[in-house]
C-alpha cells in the first residue's frame, strides 16, 4: 500500500500546497481519491501515470475536492485514453460533468461511468478477489462520503517448522495456507493457527475529508492501517 498526498490545503491552492488529491496504490490498483485544482500537474509532478486511474472517488461537491476532475477528464480525451473510467460520488456529480463536456462539445473516447451515491450509509463500491472499498458517512454542509479501502486476506503463510513437528505431507500445504484445519491419523483436529504465521499483511485506509465530529464511524475505522482526516 502506497499513499501519495497530492494537495491536502482546503478551500484555496496557495504557492506551495494544493486543494485535496490523493493517489492510493492498493493490490495493483491506482486510486484518485478527490481532485482538487491542481491535481494534474501534481501527478505530472509524481511521474503518476494518468491511463494507470481506472476508479475516482470524490468525497463531496465542494470545489476544493472536485475542481480538477472536469481538466483531468478532457485531458484523458486529448491523451485518446481507450481504458474505462468510472467516478464515484455524491448524487450530482454526473450531471457537473457532463454539462461542462455537452457544453464544451467535448466527447469522451472512453467510457466513462459514474456510480452517485445518494443514502449517507456505508455502501460497497468496488470488490475484487484482492480488495473493497466501502463509504464512510461524513457530516459536513453537503453530503460527504469517506472512503475505506481494504485488502482481503491472501493465503497464510505456512509455520514449516509446525508443519513438519505434526509430519504433515506437503500435499496439503495449499489447503492450510486456505485457511483449513489439519486432522491427525488419530483424528485429533490441529487448528489452523498452529500451522500458520499470521504476519498481518492485510492493509487499510481510511480516507475521511471534511466533517463534523461523528463518533458512530468510529466502528468502521477502528484499526485501520492508516487514517486521513481533516483538521480544520
Ligand atoms: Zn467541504
Amino acid at each position: 500500500m502506497k499513499l501519495t498526498i497530492l494537495g491536502c490545503h482546503s478551500a484555496t491552492p496557495r504557492d506551495n500546497a494544493r486543494p485535496t488529491a490523493q493517489v492510493l496504490e492498493m493490490k495493483g490498483h491506482l486510486f484518485l481519491i478527490d481532485c482538487g485544482e491542481g491535481t494534474q500537474m501534481a501527478l505530472r509532478k509524481n511521474s503518476i501515470k494518468f491511463s494507470r486511474i481506472k476508479h475516482i472517488f470524490i468525497s463531496h461537491l465542494h470545489g476544493d475536492h472536485v475542481y480538477g476532475l472536469i481538466g483531468l477528464i478532457s485531458t484523458f480525451c486529448l491523451l485518446s485514453r481507450e481504458s474505462e473510467l468510472t467516478i464515484y460520488g455524491p448524487k450530482g456529480i454526473k450531471e457537473l460533468i457532463l454539462l461542462q463536456l455537452k457544453l464544451a462539445k467535448v466527447y469522451t473516447s472512453y467510457d466513462l461511468r459514474f456510480r452517485e451515491s445518494v443514502e449517507n450509509i456505508p455502501q460497497v463500491l468496488l470488490e475484487d478477489d484482492s480488495l473493497t472499498v466501502t463509504t464512510i458517512p461524513l457530516e459536513h454542509r453537503v453530503f460527504t462520503q469517506g472512503f475505506l479501502f481494504q485488502e482481503k486476506p491472501g493465503d497464510k503463510r505456512l509455520d514449516i517448522v509446525a508443519c513438519e513437528e505434526y509430519g504433515i505431507d506437503h500435499a496439503y500445504y495449499r489447503k492450510i495456507k486456505q485457511g483449513h484445519d489439519f486432522t491427525l491419523d488419530n483424528g485429533e483436529v490441529i487448528s489452523n493457527e498452529e500451522l500458520t504465521i499470521n504476519d498481518g499483511t492485510s492493509k487499510s485506509y481510511a480516507f475521511c475529508s471534511d466533517t463534523v465530529y461523528k463518533e458512530d464511524m468510529v466502528p468502521q475505522i477502528t484499526r485501520v492501517t492508516a487514517l486521513y482526516h481533516e483538521s480544520t
